[in-house]
């Protein structure tokens, strides 16, 4: 089977060398042309712990090969994937340029029968679109039959997610395409779940809006639990322990970001705006979600008053661990409002530095070590909790600060250690240590 996958960025690339790493012959396609250079040369354009190890591996081994010449991607292709990104537009809603024009570029290219797999997030209807834009624009009398196939992996975990995910969406009105991807997806021994295709595309939007829900709920709770003494680790604990509930997605922080839950809860908001349905509950979960990813730089303002020449660090820039995506971080909010306040800042991520340099230049000061962003500064802000940040002890930002104060938006310390230290440390839904 030929397999060929449109866009090679967190999901495209992790699809297609984990299925090369099965066994498939993969050809990913981009459009970005020093993207597909970069990998040609045997280098990913993105950070994803283990996936240049694989993607060099099944290049050598002649499973995985890279082109920008859509021609080579989709004449011979029995299946191709759509991995594009799907960003939101200014009202909310999923643009789905990239997507279409995929689809138009399948149509001009394709030569045999071919089935049509949307990974991307998609719209409900969305699906029969590219169907149409397809059939309108093909050159040769082929057959093209097209599934929903939504991606559930997390960035930071996407290649254990990808072969120990935890159920499989097949969504497809053609018994044949969900036997020929049962098939393919075979050996990964993952749970499949074949519906309908507006059903599996609204499983990732309804997916993605409810562990949203989880967050904002919890991070509600956590603002109560401070105005009243109450702890919110020891909630979350007591809550998430009733299986009902879980544990998941119930810790408390700044607010969620990244590529996916910020556009998929506003593009699920605005889906049922279009059907005059008024969805109360998601739009409060985004608006919970927008006031919580400032909660830090508020704490912030009530300690000082103005920021003005104050020197902070900003410990964590990546919107989460283990990845290098800046998309709708809690940094971007912080570090814009400490820019409007003229404060000097420092900023420190294992990873993800250079795409803030290429937004920020240099307006900002760029450290190798969190030690350096630390140094004679005036507040610390904790914004994603790498290892390496959460294992900073008390003792070294009293050491290097001119006083340790320390604003946490992940509950990284315990509050005990920061009274034994005397440090001043704010939280989110615990007692203030001062
Ligand atoms: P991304 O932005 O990392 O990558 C998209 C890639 O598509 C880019 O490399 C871009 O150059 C390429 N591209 C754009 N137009 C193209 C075209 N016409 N032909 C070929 N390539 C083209 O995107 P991503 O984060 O991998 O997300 C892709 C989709 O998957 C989105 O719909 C997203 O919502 C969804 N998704 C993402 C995640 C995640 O964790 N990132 C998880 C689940 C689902």
């Amino acid at each position: 089977m030929n397999i060929s996958i449109a866009g090679t960025g967190y999901v495209g690339l992790v699809t297609g060398v984990c299925l090369a790493e099965v066994g498939y012959k993969i050809t990913c396609f981009d459009i970005d042309e020093n993207k597909v250079q970069l990998m040609k040369d045997g280098f990913s354009p993105i950070y994803e712990p283990g996936l240049s190890e694989l993607m060099k591996k099944n290049s050598k081994q002649n499973r995985l090969f890279f082109t920008h010449e859509p021609k080579e991607a989709y004449k011979d292709a029995d299946i191709i994937f759509i991995a594009v990104g799907t960003p939101e537009q200014k009202d909310g809603s999923a643009n789905l340029q990239y997507v279409e024009s995929v689809a138009k570029a399948i149509a001009e290219n394709v030569v045999k029968d071919t089935i049509v797999v949307t990974k991307s997030t998609v719209p409900v209807g969305t699906n029969d679109r590219i169907k149409d834009i397809i059939e309108k624009h093909k050159k040769h009398d082929v057959k093209i039959r097209i599934a929903s196939n939504p991606e559930f992996l997390r960035e930071g975990t996407a290649i254990y997610d990808t072969f120990n995910g935890d159920r499989i969406v097949i969504g497809a009105e053609d018994p044949y395409v969900i036997e020929i991807l049962e098939k393919l997806y075979a050996p990964l021994n993952i749970p499949i779940i074949s519906t309908n295709i507006r059903s599996a595309e609204m499983i990732k939007y309804a997916a993605n809006a409810f562990l949203a829900t989880k967050i904002s709920f919890i991070n509600e709770i956590a603002n109560i639990c401070e105005r009243v003494g109450a702890d919110i680790g020891d909630v979350a604990n007591g809550i998430g322990s009733d299986q009902r509930i879980g544990h998941q997605f119930l810790r408390a922080g700044i607010g969620y970001g990244g590529s996916c839950f910020p556009k998929d809860t506003k593009a699920l908001a605005q889906l049922a705006n279009h059907i005059n349905y008024d969805f109360h509950l998601l739009k409060s979960v985004i608006e919970v979600n927008n006031d919580q990813r400032v909660l830090l730089y508020e704490k912030a303002k009530e300690l000082y008053g103005s920021l003005k020449g104050k020197k902070v660090a900003v410990l964590g820039l990546a919107f989460k661990p283990n990845t290098d995506d800046i998309r709708e971080a809690a940094s971007l909010l912080l570090i814009d409002a400490l820019k409007q306040d003229e404060a000097q800042i420092a900023v420190y991520d294992p990873i993800a530095t250079r795409h803030i340099q290429h937004i920020y230049g240099d307006t900002l000061n760029y450290m190798e070590v969190p030690e350096d962003a630390l140094a004679q500064a005036d507040i610390a802000f904790i914004v994603t909790e790498w290892d390496e940040i959460k294992e900073i002890p008390f003792s070294t930002y009293k050491q290097l600060m001119k006083e340790p104060v320390i604003l946490d938006g992940r509950n990284c310390h315990d509050i005990e250690e920061a009274k034994k230290e005397e440090v001043t440390y704010l939280s989110i839904g615990r007692e203030p240590v001062y």
